[in-house]
């Protein structure tokens, strides 16, 4: 079933990948300068009919036993169209003061059935590597660097499933970044719910967290170290000190944020697969932003373009 105790930690590499582009992407920090200013700006009523995102997985293994099976691909899919629709398992587990905040963000997702040349697909690609472990260095999205290429990310959810080294459990890339790296990594070991995802992490909860990322979503307590000045730029979660881990108990205080404490049940904490069960609604705003700015192409009819009102800008 897999190779025994999972000695990783929930651990998400996207913060580092960010600050990587911001020092050597051209054009990536004014692009996050220009969707942080948007999703600040947003001041619309919640999109009402749910969107379905095509998603790709391409599946990179190295040892025959990384190469997961389609079962455990569609254990994925289900779980982030029970997630992204408020109705994920455990999502009846949020303490009473929070259960308000719990949000529909109206996101559906299928495996690709059109491939980008326009024939038929499973929305999978399978491909064998030389590489026995992946870094969070964007070496397993180029066939010419061990991995796959992206689907045009324009049209595509890419979603690459391979062994990651680090403790690292998964990485996305903002909105705003180069096409050819548009996308979310995950450790086979914490994708799905069968095969080879391992407990605690097979809930499929860190394909919903690295996603939020790809949707402009923040570490809930703002990526700030453990202190309580970082902002995810999201009104109605409480201000929260570092992330949580495992499994805390309710109320779990930091920052003054009692009587209630910490929204650990929130996706975008690192609390285990069985406690993170919610987006909040300011959360699934700011996804809507990002859909209606610069992820539009997913959009049946998109929006008008926002436009920035008198909002201060916000740092990339
Ligand atoms: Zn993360």
């Amino acid at each position: 079933m897999n190779e025994g105790p999972l000695e990783i930690t929930r651990w998400c590499g996207t913060m580092p990948m960010h600050h990587r582009l911001l020092d050597a992407q051209p054009g990536y920090a004014e692009a996050r300068t220009g969707i942080e200013n948007e999703a600040f700006a947003w001041r619309r009523p919640r999109r009402e009919a749910p969107v379905t995102i095509p998603v790709v997985v391409h599946v990179v293994w190295h040892q025959e036993a990384d190469n997961v099976a389609d079962e455990q691909i569609h254990s994925q899919i289900e779980v982030l169209n029970a997630d992204f629709r408020m109705r994920g398992a455990g999502v009846d587990t949020v303490p009473e003061p929070f259960q308000a905040l719990v949000a529909d963000a109206r996101l559906e997702f299928a495996l690709a059935d059109t491939g980008p040349d326009g024939a038929p697909t499973t929305g999978i690609t399978r491909t064998r590597t030389d590489t026995a472990v992946f870094d969070a260095d964007d070496t397993v999205k180029h066939a010419a660097s061990g991995g796959a290429d992206a689907w045009p990310a324009d049209r595509y959810l890419n979603i690459w499933v391979c062994p990651l080294g680090g403790g690292l459990l998964g990485y996305a890339q903002f909105p705003g970044g180069a096409p050819e790296t548009d996308g979310v990594v995950v450790n086979h070991r914490g994708f799905g719910t069968t095969g080879t995802a391992t407990a605690p992490f097979d809930g499929g909860r860190t394909t919903v967290h690295e996603i939020g990322h790809w949707l402009n979503l923040r570490h809930i307590w703002g990526d700030d170290g453990e202190g309580c000045s970082g902002d995810d730029f999201v009104a109605d979660t409480p201000n929260q000190g570092g992330p949580n881990r495992g499994r805390p108990e309710f109320p779990n205080i930091s920052c003054d944020n009692a009587p209630h404490g910490d929204l650990f049940m929130n996706f975008m904490d690192y609390s285990d697969d069985a406690v993170t069960v919610m987006f909040t609604q300011g959360q699934t705003e700011r996804m809507d932003a990002c859909l209606a700015g610069p992820r539009g192409s997913f959009l049946a009819a998109p929006d008008e373009p926002v436009e920035p009102d008198d909002a201060e800008p916000v740092a990339a």
